[in-house]
């Protein structure tokens, strides 16, 4: 390999084997899950690049603070040591603790949406467009135009446009708008960062007009991490000192542990204004459980803390931007068609520009999942029309970028690994013209993409 690419900062300890299995295996495996990677049994997974969600390896001392994690109902010292980590490493003021993402999701959107209420983000995610719409809202995408054009190649494809902003407010009103999500990367556009200068400026306008900004802060490591890289400037800050400065252009933010917080399970909603904390608060009691715990056990909280302290280490972060690189620089070079810049946490395959002869509604990205399962055990996700779901009208969206998601574990793979995913990649390029595409047996009413069902047009 490349010596050009930093090597694994850390060494292994212990290993979880996985199963290679044969073509046939994989092609019944692939019909009986209805062509949906969703739906495949994990062992019968060699690569999982499904998602980087609850699916990190721990480290040593993590695992050592799931035994000394504190179990107390009320009061739990764990809770300190992650309330601690939030306040020293982000720089808000109070942390509601929730099982995941989605939970803090689920409070934020119900505590400041009203039935009506605009809610601006830079490309949405699923489950926080979920809540918001549930709660009444309306979303409306404010990302640059550059963010919907997978070939271009320009650094801070996350920002937010400020004049979309501006239209927007002159259409519905600043007082519709109850806050902006600046989700930091964004997922949607391929793990794209949004740049300092930018989160500045959102903020500096979202102030005039009495808006908040919560940050979805899910990956904001991976974002600091780009901002020390790529934008002049930060490049002698360290992580924490970027991250900090992130946050002081908002008013709180909602983070999934999952992700960047290099644990299986967890999340919180953090918030500087004490009379929002205070409705956080009493309902975090309603749907997740105690403000000192909020559906986490003591020991996911200790971990939580210990790998939020982890995760701003450069070291880790800056190997973990390369592994990423390094998938997406083998497809690059051998031409097959990738979102550029190459993001922050996954690489992702361009289906319409890999299968320009299967329509949209033909799902190519869908398609070009289940054909690289089969192909070599890599399990992918799409993240297209089937993501994107249907209108209140009952029409599919059609978003202009149609991918698939190659997404990297922390800690978890070798660049073996993925110098394997890239063969079968490249492999399937240059098969691509015998591709055929698919359509629904069963439709799932929400977050389709989950459960759905399929099977090929040809049959
Ligand atoms: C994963 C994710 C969420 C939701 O977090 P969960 O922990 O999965 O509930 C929200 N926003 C973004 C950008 C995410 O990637």
């Amino acid at each position: 390999m490349d010596r050009s690419y930093v090597a694994e900062p850390y060494k292994i300890k212990a290993v979880e084997p996985i199963k290679m299995t044969t073509r046939e295996q994989r092609q019944e495996a692939i019909a009986a899950a209805g062509y949906n990677t969703f739906l495949l049994n994990s062992e019968d997974v060699y690569i999982d690049l499904l998602t980087d969600s609850g699916t990190s390896a721990m480290s040593d001392h993590q695992w050592a603070g799931l035994m000394v994690g504190d179990e107390s109902y009320a009061g739990s010292r764990s809770f300190k040591h992650l309330e601690a980590a939030v306040r020293d490493l982000f720089g808000y003021r109070y942390v509601v603790p929730t099982h995941q993402g989605r939970g803090a999701e689920n409070l934020l959107s119900q505590i400041l949406i009203q039935h009506g209420d605009y809610v601006p983000g830079n490309m949405y995610f699923t489950t926080t467009r979920a809540h918001q719409e549930r709660n009444g809202g309306i979303f409306r995408d404010v990302i640059v135009d550059e963010a919907h054009d997978a070939s271009l190649d320009v650094p801070f494809k996350g920002n937010i446009d400020i004049n979309k902003l501006d239209e927007l407010a002159a259409e519905v009103g600043s007082d519709r708008i109850p806050y902006i999500c600046l989700a930091v990367t964004v997922n949607l556009a391929g793990g794209q960062p949004v740049s300092m200068a930018n989160m500045k400026a959102v903020y500096e306008w979202a102030q005039r007009h009495e808006i908040l900004v919560i940050l979805d802060a899910t990956r904001c490591i991976e974002n600091a991490c780009f901002i020390k890289q790529k934008e002049p400037g930060f490049a002698s800050e360290s992580i924490t000192q970027i991250l900090r400065e992130m946050c002081s252009y908002s008013d709180g933010c909602t983070m999934s542990g999952k992700k960047d917080g290099l644990v299986n399970i967890g999340g919180f909603l953090a918030l500087n204004d004490d009379r929002l904390y205070q409705k956080a608060a009493s309902l975090v009691v309603v749907y997740e459980g105690m403000p000192s715990y909020g559906g986490m056990a003591g020991r996911d909280m200790e971990a939580f803390a210990r790998g939020l302290y982890e995760s701003v280490d450069y070291s880790y972060i800056s190997h973990r931007l390369e592994q990423v690189r390094y998938l997406g620089d083998r497809l690059d070079a051998a031409n097959v068609p990738i979102v550029k810049p190459i993001g922050g946490h996954a690489v992702f395959l361009d289906a319409k520009r890999f299968y320009p002869h299967i329509r949209q509604d033909q799902f190519p990205a869908q398609t070009l999942a289940a054909l690289l399962y089969v192909q070599s055990g890599v399990r992918s996700m799409e993240r297209g029309i089937i993501s994107a779901g249907r209108t209140p009208q009952g029409n599919h969206y059609y978003p202009k970028l149609e991918l698939v998601r190659l997404t990297i574990p922390r800690r978890v793979y070798t660049y073996s690994h993925l110098d394997v995913t890239a063969d079968a990649v490249i492999d399937l390029y240059s098969e691509r013209e015998s591709a055929q595409g698919l359509r629904f047996v069963y439709e799932a009413p929400v977050l389709r993409f989950f459960t759905s069902r399929f099977e090929p047009i040809s049959q």
